[in-house]
């Protein structure tokens, strides 16, 4: 559908940071699937853009704030698909510096900016900025039924995936999540580490989006230090360890939690030492681009 994502790059690495052997920890790279285009976004966006390919569909209208990771994606995508793409942008003051932003118009994108208290009633949006003609509409973060579908193919690209007694992600919406845990085998416990602070109207939706509603996941709240993008010190200097003994670069907003929470799990004894965990390397890593040179040292 989209030639220049290449799915089979999203190796398996083994992830030589984390005390009591034989417990095992493994990451699946999906920030290597594209360099744009990154992560669980993709995988998120691929109903969508079929749909408009195969209705004819002439754009995509969608949302995001100055570093979104969905809407940089979504405007790459429509382009590699040939349609039309236009975004509504939670606008603050200098946002149109945004190198995620600029990069989005860059690649064809209108660009529709609006002040944050307008942008949190969508009902107002919709009437201020209608759905043209034959055109979809694709919600903030690609949330919803359609992204929990593509998001279930994640799964597929892990060789072995009986092996894994755990698999833990990140937590935006859910989404991903709930993907996950649509495909997940019956003996493996899915667990999101959440990126907001603690609102268990997550879990609902999660709970709505499942394809059978036994299906059994958690999500902790505990390691979103201080809220979506809040990403004090101690943050970045997790990121850099972790890079240092890994190799693997993190994002600020959430694969570093993800692995701050896994690692704080792990010496806690959240998991039974003969434990075999899959984590979801989601992307993310352009967003990384909002902190100062130098305070990674793998920017
Ligand atoms: C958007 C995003 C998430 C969150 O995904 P949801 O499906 O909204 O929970 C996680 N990780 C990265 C890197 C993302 O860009």
């Amino acid at each position: 559908m989209i030639s220049t994502v290449h799915t089979e790059k999203a190796d398996l690495t083994r992830v030589q940071f984390f005390p009591g052997q034989p417990l095992e920890v493994k990451m699946l790279r999906l920030d290597k699937i594209h360099p744009v285009i990154s992560g669980n976004k993709w995988f998120k966006l691929k109903e969508w853009i079929s749909i408009a390919l195969g209705s004819s569909k002439k754009g995509i209208q969608t949302f995001g704030g100055a570093y979104s990771n969905h809407l940089v994606a979504a405007a790459f995508a429509a382009k590699e698909a040939g349609i039309k793409s236009r975004g509504i942008i939670r606008g603050e003051k200098g946002i149109k510096e945004s190198p995620t932003l600029l990069e989005a118009e860059g690649y064809g994108m209108e660009m529709i900016y609006v002040p944050r208290v307008e942008y949190r009633d969508p009902a107002a949006l919709m009437q201020r900025y209608p759905l043209p003609d034959g055109w979809i509409l694709i919600p903030e973060g690609g949330k919803g039924i359609q992204g929990v579908k593509g998001a279930a193919e994640i799964l597929d690209l892990v060789p072995d995936l009986h092996q894994f007694s755990h698999i833990c992600c990140a937590v935006g919406t859910g989404t991903m999540l709930a993907g996950i845990c649509n495909a997940a085998a019956p003996h493996q416990q899915v667990t999101g580490i959440s990126s907001l602070k603690g609102t268990d109207v997550i879990s609902l939706e999660v709970k709505s989006w499942l394809s059978d509603p036994e299906l059994v996941f958690n999500i902790l709240f505990d390691y979103h230090f201080g809220g979506y993008a809040k990403h004090p010190a101690e943050l970045i200097n997790f990121m850099n360890q972790f890079y240092l003994q890994t190799g693997i670069p993190t994002d600020i907003v959430y694969t570093s939690k993800l692995m701050f929470g896994i690692h704080h799990l792990i010496t806690m004894g959240y998991f039974r030492n003969d434990s075999k965990i899959l984590a979801i390397h989601s992307g993310g890593l352009q967003g990384n681009r909002s902190l100062l040179p130098g305070k990674l040292i793998f920017l």
